[in-house]
């Protein structure tokens, strides 16, 4: 989102894009250090009922101070790890902290479920669900405290391995995303199969809605078919009231952006989570009589 980056006059370090330069090489080794160092913090964006307003949970999302580059976003140092055997790490440290995000909340009475991004990779790692297990059992929190969301590549991946890791989560009860839906070559039909219980659809067909009838359609077919699967709807990039109101229209369910809120620091989360529904954060979800 360089974007977004330009207009608050901060200027991202951007490596070379040749995937074995020295740099990147660097990069990857600096990235190994961050994570020891903890010097990746997590950010955390409201995700909010198009219907009600009301919060069904927040998004975690990366943000990685260099200590000499500064800021690197994501889309930078997300797919590095990605082409490495640092992804597992760096999936690993982020849902540690989440849990640890999610049992502060939860058990100060403010339940919103936790949205951790991983790589469609960490789908063929079968010590993913077991690491979630544990972690839950750790902190004390049901399962639908947290989800995970994942790009629509696992349509057209490993199906095999990436199938039996979502089996155990399912089993497990931690719900699963489809992220930036729209943007791949998946075949609609594949998603009736798939144990997702909410799809995400990517915000730049989202954000031409105001502006484009074919992007306006593109994105109300999605719901519907969305909806027909019995699944939930997320408009991601949603940063206009008039683009807010064109999805409610549509029955989309969930919104995501700036319009809401950007991705707050985990003390400005806590207290926009105060500010705006109190101990009273609903959540979509049936959670067990006590936590
Ligand atoms: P994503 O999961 O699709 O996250 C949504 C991105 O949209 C985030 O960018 C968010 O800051 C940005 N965004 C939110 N609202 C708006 C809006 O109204 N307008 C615009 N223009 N942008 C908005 P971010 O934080 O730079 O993350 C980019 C991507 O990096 C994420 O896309 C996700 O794929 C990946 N990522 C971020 N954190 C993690 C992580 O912890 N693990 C993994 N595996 N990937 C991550
Ligand atoms: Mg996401
Ligand atoms: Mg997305
Ligand atoms: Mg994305």
């Amino acid at each position: 989102y360089l974007a977004k980056e330009a207009r608050t006059g901060v200027e991202l370090y951007q490596p070379d894009k040749d995937r074995n330069s020295p740099e990147r090489l660097n990069l990857l080794g600096d990235l190994r250090r961050a994570i020891d160092n903890h010097e990746l913090r997590l950010h955390y964006q409201p995700k909010v009922s198009l219907g009600t307003g009301a919060v069904q949970g927040m998004e975690a999302l990366l943000r990685w101070h260099h200590p000499t580059h500064g800021p690197i976003a994501p889309s930078e140092f997300v797919p590095l790890a990605e082409q490495s055997y640092l992804m597992r790490q760096l999936t690993a440290y982020v849902i540690e902290a989440a849990l640890e995000q999610a049992a502060h909340w939860w058990h100060t009475g403010l339940r919103a479920q936790i949205s951790v991004n991983i790589s469609a990779r960490d789908l063929l790692d079968s010590a993913l669900p077991e690491q979630l297990e544990v972690g839950l059992a750790k902190y004390g929190l049901p399962p639908a405290a947290i989800q995970l969301e994942v790009t629509e590549r696992i349509l057209t991946g490993d199906q095999a391995y990436t199938q039996e890791t979502i089996k155990a989560l399912s089993t497990l009860g931690v719900p699963l995303a489809l992220d930036d839906f729209g943007t791949g070559y998946s075949s609609l039909i594949r998603l009736q199969g798939l144990a997702v219980s909410e799809v995400k659809i990517d915000a730049s067909f989202v954000r031409r809605i105001a502006e484009s009838e074919g992007d306006d359609r593109i994105v109300r077919s999605i719901v519907d078919l969305v909806r027909s699967l019995g699944l939930r709807s997320v408009a991601e990039g949603v940063e206009s009231d008039e683009v807010a109101m064109r999805l409610a229209e549509m029955g989309c369910d969930m919104g995501q952006g700036w319009l809401f809120g950007q991705p707050m620091p985990a003390t400005e989360a806590t207290t926009w989570l105060r500010d705006h529904f109190g101990t009273d954060a609903k959540i979509e979800y049936e959670y067990p009589a006590e936590v």
